[in-house]
C-alpha cells in the first residue's frame, strides 16, 4: 500500500499574501475573525481557533497545468503559522469538513474522472487509500464538495 503525503500552499504565497494584502488575482486580502467552523488554514492544515484572524485570498494552484487548473479561494492564518506537510493521514481540514471532493490528476495534469469522489471528510482518508495506488494517479487534488476551495494536494510519498 502506497504511503502518500499532503502538502500545503508554498510558504511563499502565504507570505506574499500577509506582506503586500493582495491576492493571486490582484485583489484585495480579506480579513476575516475565526467565528466557527469553516476556516481551514492551507498553510499550516489546521483550523483555525476562534478569535484568531485569517486571510482569505483567491490562490493560483500550480497543479495541475493545461485545461484543468484553476484558481482557489483560501484561508491562510494573518499571522506567521508554520508549514503543515502529513505523512499518511489527512489533516483535520479534510476530515472535519462535512463533505469533500477528490479529483485525481495523471502526470499530465489530466483529471482521471473515472476515479473522481465525493464523500464526508472522516471517510475521505478511505476512499484515497482505495484509488492512489492506481498507477495512473500523479497527485490528488482535495476541495471543498460544495463551494469547490482546494484544501491540499495528496502525493505518494
Ligand atoms: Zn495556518
Amino acid at each position: 500500500m502506497s504511503t502518500f503525503r499532503c502538502m500545503p500552499i508554498d510558504t511563499d504565497a502565504a507570505a506574499r499574501f500577509r506582506a503586500t494584502g493582495r491576492d493571486d488575482r490582484g485583489g484585495p486580502v480579506h480579513l476575516r475573525e475565526v467565528t466557527g467552523p469553516g476556516f481551514p488554514c492551507r498553510h499550516c492544515l489546521r483550523l483555525g481557533r476562534p478569535g484568531e484572524r485569517m486571510l482569505l485570498a483567491s490562490w493560483d494552484l500550480p497543479l495541475p497545468q493545461g485545461p484543468y487548473w484553476t484558481p482557489s479561494p483560501v484561508f491562510v492564518h494573518a499571522h506567521d503559522c508554520a508549514r503543515g506537510e502529513i505523512l499518511d493521514a489527512l489533516p483535520e481540514t479534510v476530515t472535519e469538513n462535512a463533505i469533500v471532493s477528490l479529483r485525481h490528476y495523471d502526470a499530465q495534469g489530466m483529471v482521471l474522472y473515472d476515479l473522481g469522489v465525493v464523500v464526508p471528510g472522516e471517510e475521505a482518508e478511505a476512499a484515497l487509500r482505495a484509488r492512489i495506488d492506481d498507477p495512473r494517479v500523479a497527485y490528488v487534488n482535495i476541495h471543498t464538495a460544495r463551494p469547490g476551495c482546494w484544501l491540499t494536494r495528496v502525493e505518494k510519498a
